[in-house]
């Protein structure tokens, strides 16, 4: 019956005619690069994050290494974070010759267990190996335990850098995520199936002069222009330092402009995405699956709509019936520790057991702004038959 339907996606992008009228008006303009327009989405970004510096990049990836690299991680470090994310969680350690290391899941939210946190740090403690940073990661956009988190920090001394890909626009006891009320820095992505997009692009949002300052440089080659912040008198106007090893990850004026007209909607993307979640929590009820958990004291960017069938042996028939009907659902996420890139490094199956018990039944059901009711009718239909 569903074959001939339209293809129903997992997420995607609502381009609006706003938005495409402000990236033309860039093109138009002098500048495509290093311009105004990322000054503009800068400033959107901070007043979105209750004011803290927000360095804006070219992914979620790039501001993940240069935030490792602010932090000083490099060879000889650790750092930890959740095996249930992107892979791009744990590889910015691996960019700085920094060591990996994860904590196993909470099985009610997904987001890393504080109560494994502790134990790991207990340990690592004894061994004297503690991390210098540790990345939470906001899975599906629902806000992990970042008070805790942070007493742990301050206990065992290392600091914090959010992985919020997922949780752009949410928020945590009443601060927008974003603040690093909780933590050094916060890293945003604006993929297009993310909250809002820019096409590629990212940024990292902290409330620390000196980190933002760092982040700065580290985004353009190391290079600064900021004559205070420099080793010499400067030889002219001319005049430019490279203080750090840094890179080019600048985002376009293009993408910037598109960021900002996007980000003038967030609050109806949010909305609409917990309306959708809803209805979802309401059709689903009943059936031989668990639905995904929002706590009262936080508001989820509800990135994803992950359900969890009772019966692992199902997924795979379950998962191919809904594809076979053109609903685009898919699989948040692999456990990285599971990787064969990861398991060369000595990681291996049965390493965090409450991960990859989730990733036996997990699926990412069609979760975007612009899914209709329709939409979600057809997913439950296809849903309700093959668990039958
Ligand atoms: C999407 C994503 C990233 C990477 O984002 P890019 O902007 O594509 O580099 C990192 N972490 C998580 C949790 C993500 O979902």
């Amino acid at each position: 019956m569903s074959q001939t339907e339209s293809y129903i996606p997992y997420g995607r992008q609502w381009i609006s005619d706003d938005d495409v009228d402000a990236v033309v008006a860039v093109l138009r303009s002098d500048w495509l690069t290093q311009g105004p327009a990322i000054d503009t989405f800068e400033k959107g970004l901070s007043v979105l994050a209750g004011g803290a510096h927000a360095i804006a990049v070219s992914s979620a990836t790039a501001a993940l290494h240069i935030s490792c690299l602010a932090l000083e991680v490099g060879p000889g470090d650790s750092v930890w974070t959740s095996p249930i994310s992107f892979v791009a969680s744990s590889n910015c350690a691996l960019y700085c010759g920094a060591s990996v290391d994860f904590v196993d899941i909470d099985p009610t939210t997904m987001n890393m267990s504080v109560v494994r946190l502790k134990e790991k740090l207990i340990s690592a403690k004894a061994a004297g190996k503690l991390p210098k940073v540790v990345i939470p990661v906001h899975f599906s956009g629902e806000p992990c335990d970042m008070e805790a988190i942070a007493g742990l920090a301050s206990e065992f001394g290392f600091r914090i850098i959010e992985d919020a890909s997922h949780a752009v626009g949410g928020s945590y006891l009443g601060q927008p995520v974003g603040s690093c009320d909780y933590s050094d820095i916060t890293v945003f992505s604006f993929h297009p199936v993310k909250i809002i997009t820019t096409a590629e692009g990212g940024a990292a949002m902290t409330r620390d002069d000196g980190l933002a300052a760092r982040l700065h440089r580290l985004r353009t080659h190391g290079i600064t222009r900021d004559t205070a912040a420099m080793v010499s008198e400067p030889h002219g106007p001319w005049y430019y330092e490279q203080l750090n090893l840094g890179y080019n990850y600048r985002i376009t004026d293009i993408q910037a402009a598109l960021g900002t007209s996007q980000l003038a909607r967030i609050e109806f993307f949010i909305e609409r995405r917990h309306q959708l979640a809803d209805r979802y929590d309401d059709l689903l009820s009943g059936m031989p699956l668990r639905r995904p958990v929002r706590g009262d004291d936080r508001i989820s960017g509800l990135h994803l709509y992950v359900i969890q069938l009772e019966e692992a042996s199902r997924r795979l028939t379950t998962f191919n019936a809904l594809r076979a009907a053109n609903i685009g659902v898919n699989v948040h996420y692999i456990p990285i520790h599971t990787q064969p890139f990861y398991k060369a490094l000595g990681f291996a199956m049965g390493d965090f057991p409450v991960a990859e018990d989730y990733y036996s039944r997990c699926i990412s059901l069609p979760m975007h702004p612009s899914l209709t009711e329709d939409d979600q009718d057809r997913v439950i239909a296809v849903l309700r038959e093959a668990l039958g």
